[in-house]
């Protein structure tokens, strides 16, 4: 992906976004941030996943799906108070942008 280093805390944000509306799970995560127009691969998806969960974000457990399992998420209470932080910011910075250019 271009301008990984920087897009990355905007997906982060995007994946604790509908991890604190519901559960989600790394290839529903991918498709979901394609259609924002985000490329990103599992190699790149699975391990900010597990970093966002061992920072205290989000909790999985590991859900029966079809003939297997996948590891579902969701935002832990630090998760929620984090994003309440980060969602304040968001829309202060997008005033600005849009105020701009
Ligand atoms: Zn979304």
């Amino acid at each position: 992906m271009k301008y990984q280093d920087l897009l990355r805390g905007l997906i982060r944000l995007h994946i604790l976004f509908h991890a604190v509306e519901g559960e989600v799970y790394g290839q529903w995560m991918i498709d979901e941030l394609r259609r924002h127009g985000y490329t990103i691969s599992p190699g790149t998806l699975y391990p900010m996943l597990n970093a966002m969960e061992r920072k205290g974000y989000l909790k999985s457990k590991r859900q029966p799906a079809g003939h297997s399992f996948r590891r579902v998420y969701r935002a832990t209470a630090r998760g929620r108070s984090a994003y309440k932080a980060a969602k304040a910011r968001v829309r202060e910075l997008s005033r600005e942008l849009i105020e701009g250019l």
